[in-house]
């Protein structure tokens, strides 16, 4: 372990975060790297406890307590040779997750946890400053081909591990450019996109092969694409937005947040943006439907296009300030979170319910909302009834209002169709947790499109444990590692 008092001498200290004034005046990341030597001082804190519940709450099986004891003792490169055995991407996850390992720390059980996430940048961070992250590619070719369809965390997992199996491997993508919602969906406030590109790099540099701009089932026919290679696998994504049919909704400036938010990224990322296109919140009274992520993305890319004002509508309660009986330890705990986009400014109002937008002249002008009161759970359901509080009417200016209430199923027009396959009760691609296999022969299926909505660090567990699924079904067995340690 690291420093066995270092929990009892040091406290926990988060990353640090530009000042809101100078943040909402870019578009870049919005934290600073603190001191390596502060990083060391944090990784000290990990007790190397005897069941290391970090590392069955991280879905990757990141081997935690490992890595934070070589960072502590200066062995950088080992703690990333670590990290990499159970991570293709820490960089993305060191930016982006949630932490559900930091919850479920033993520390945290009666003081601060452990800044793992921090700690897993930091590695990640060094790595590729000194050069280690080099190409890996695979030392024989199996003769096997692979058509990877969408290149979000799901796909580009699933693409690096299949072919360092040795296998061929190609990925298609719809947009122009790779990377899913990594490059389309977050803000380069949260993730700068040329980490994203370093990535790439170097998977080209392995021997993957990137198609941007085909979109399968369309561009290229689905039976086309079975014939061409030695199995498929669906990387599609939760593309499907639930949408608010109330009255008003056909008014101009009523936009799905995914619109809003790729389009703005493709904006700081140079293109040109067709004027009779643009989605802009500047100078305007900008609602978000939505608490999430995506709501909370769209209220980061509001601040900083210039918004009059950012309300956040949230339908369920204001969850409490800290963990209840209903999440213990050491479970992903029911809280209120304050994302670095809510810190910047804005209002969040919760256990609201949309009644109707209203306008003039096809344009959105005002938003109707009533209050909600929420009942006891319903013992069978667990759910908590709720109603509208009579009387409790109001009204929210609204020149753009952005849709983030979450996203029902992958498309099925098109490929999904197409291929035939399978879907489960909820409309996304049916496929076990283990084989990962669709109702057809040769085709699989991993990410949001077969769990439904998610997290960056599920959908990189999901492309590895697919692609050893994948490996498996072309070469009977696989030496690709699985969480469970299973070869
Ligand atoms: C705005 C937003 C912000 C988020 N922020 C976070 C966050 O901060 N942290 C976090 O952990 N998670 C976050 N998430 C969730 C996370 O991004 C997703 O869970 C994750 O990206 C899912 O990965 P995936 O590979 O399954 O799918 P995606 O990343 O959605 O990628 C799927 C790709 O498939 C492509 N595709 C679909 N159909 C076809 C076709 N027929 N042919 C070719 N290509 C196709 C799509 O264009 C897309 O690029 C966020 C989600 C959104 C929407
Ligand atoms: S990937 Fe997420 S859950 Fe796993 S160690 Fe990193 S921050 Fe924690």
């Amino acid at each position: 372990m690291g420093k066995a008092t270092g929990f009892l001498e040091f406290g926990r200290a988060d990353t640090p975060y530009r000042p809101v004034e100078e943040r909402l005046r870019d578009w870049r990341d919005v934290q600073i790297d603190p001191p390596v030597e502060a990083v060391q001082e944090q990784a000290a804190r990990c007790m190397d406890c005897g069941v290391p519940f970090c590392n069955s709450g991280c879905p990757l099986g990141n081997i935690i307590p490992d890595w934070n004891d070589l960072a502590y003792r200066d062995k950088w490169q080992d703690a990333l040779t670590r990290l990499h055995s159970t991570n293709n991407f820490p960089e993305f996850t060191g930016l982006v997750c949630p932490a559900p390992c930091e919850t479920a720390c033993v520390l945290g059980i009666n003081q601060d946890p452990v800044t793992i996430k921090q700690i897993e940048w930091e590695i990640i961070r060094r790595g590729w400053d000194e050069g280690w992250v080099r190409p890996q590619g695979p030392k024989r070719r199996t003769g096997r081909s692979v058509a990877v369809v969408g290149s979000g965390p799901a796909g580009l997992a699933a693409a690096q591990q299949l072919n360092r199996a040795g296998h061929t491997v190609t990925v298609f993508e719809k947009q122009d450019r790779i990377g899913g919602l990594l490059r389309y969906g977050i803000p380069d406030f949260k993730l700068e996109k040329w980490i994203v590109d370093r990535r790439l790099d170097q998977m080209r540099e392995e021997g993957v092969s990137f198609q941007a701009g085909v979109e399968v089932g369309r561009d290229l026919a689905p039976g086309e694409l079975r014939k061409s290679f030695d199995a498929v696998l669906l990387c599609l994504g939760s593309e499907d937005p639930r949408d608010l049919p109330v009255a008003g909704r056909e008014l101009q400036g009523i936009h799905f947040a995914m619109d809003f938010l790729r389009q703005n990224n493709k904006r700081v990322a140079g293109d040109p943006i067709d004027p009779a296109e643009e989605i802009l919140a500047t100078g305007k009274h900008v609602i978000v439907l939505g608490g999430g992520d995506t709501g909370s993305d769209c209220v980061g890319t509001s601040h900083r296009q210039g918004a009059k004002s950012v309300t956040s509508i949230e339908l369920l309660e204001r969850p409490p300030e800290e963990r209840d009986a209903s999440t213990p330890w050491p479970m992903w705990p029911l809280v209120y979170r304050t994302s670095s986009s809510h810190a910047e400014g804005g209002e969040r109002e919760f256990a609201v319910t949309t009644r109707s937008f209203e306008g003039s002249e096809g344009r959105v002008e005002r938003l109707r909302a009533a209050r909600l009161a929420f009942g006891d759970p319903d013992p069978a359901t667990g759910r908590r009834p709720m109603d509208e509080i009579a009387g409790s009417e109001f009204e929210l200016d609204a020149d753009l209002v952005l849709l983030a209430m979450g996203f029902v199923h992958p498309l099925h027009e098109g490929l999904v169709e197409g291929l035939g396959v399978r879907l489960d009760t909820r409309g996304n691609v049916e496929a076990g947790p283990r084989d990962f296999a669709t109702s057809e022969p040769g085709v699989f299926a991993a990410g949001d499109c077969r769990r439904g909505q998610s997290l960056v660090v599920w959908a990189q567990w999901e492309g590895r444990e697919a692609a050893r699924a994948v490996d498996r079904y072309l070469e009977t067995s696989s030496l690709l590692q699985s969480r469970d340690g299973h070869y």
